[in-house]
């Protein structure tokens, strides 16, 4: 079986899986909505204890094979989050509900384990792993997820629309590799990761490995 035809079998998996009530707002990652600061009483925990409550997030957070700890950063913009290596995921700011974009992060945890690399290959795969967590939860919408740009959110879309879809023979991948391609290129104009940061990408022929190992541990 390919590929992209076991990712699809799993994405329908899990749509048809999900056991949550609650629905979650996305945020763009380090556009957090600045919302009351609640330090000190584990806010990221408690977050933690809510993706728990989801087959993805518990899932992942089974599947990370390092620790992770949370950081406090008062230098960082308010209402930002960022994996920085070695497990450890530092945020300034929290606003209620934020959940997908701590998944997003954890994801970049399971992706790069200790070392933490600033890469838009990363950045389209752990989107495309935001967005099936927000689509896993019941109730949820299309309009539930947003990142970077509103085209972007369309590729991603149209990824797992692709991914999930085709049963067409897979070697028809280039479609799938424009849409990745179109993905990175808004993410190449935009302020957190474009040509202008330390973010750099690999060439094509592009996959969700990471996602793909991880939707299959058993
Ligand atoms: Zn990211």
């Amino acid at each position: 079986m390919s590929k992209i035809r076991f990712l699809q079998l799993l994405f329908i998996f899990y749509l048809l899986g999900s056991c949550t009530q609650e629905t979650w707002n996305v945020e763009q990652e380090n556009v957090l909505r600045q919302g009351v600061l609640t330090r000190g009483v584990g806010p990221m925990e408690d977050a933690m204890e809510g993706l728990k409550g989801t087959t993805l997030g518990k899932k992942l957070i089974e599947s990370l094979s390092i620790p992770v700890k949370f950081e406090y950063d008062q230098s960082m913009k308010p209402g930002t989050m960022g994996y920085v290596g070695r497990g450890v995921i530092r945020y300034n700011g929290l606003s209620d509900p934020f959940g997908p974009l701590l998944f997003h992060e954890l994801f970049h945890v399971y992706q790069m384990k200790e070392i933490a690399v600033a890469s838009r290959n990363h950045e389209v795969e752990a989107y495309m792993a935001q967005y099936l967590l927000v689509m896993s939860i019941e109730g949820a919408e299309e309009k539930d997820f947003y990142a970077v740009s509103t085209k972007f959110v369309d590729y991603i879309r149209k990824l797992a629309k692709y991914t999930t879809w085709s049963v067409m023979d897979t070697k028809g991948s280039i479609k799938f590799q424009r849409l990745y391609e179109k993905a990175l290129v808004e993410l190449r104009k935009h302020h957190l990761y474009g040509t202008n940061t330390n973010y750099t990408e690999e060439p094509g022929p592009y996959s969700f490995q990471n996602l793909y190992n991880f939707l299959s541990i058993k």
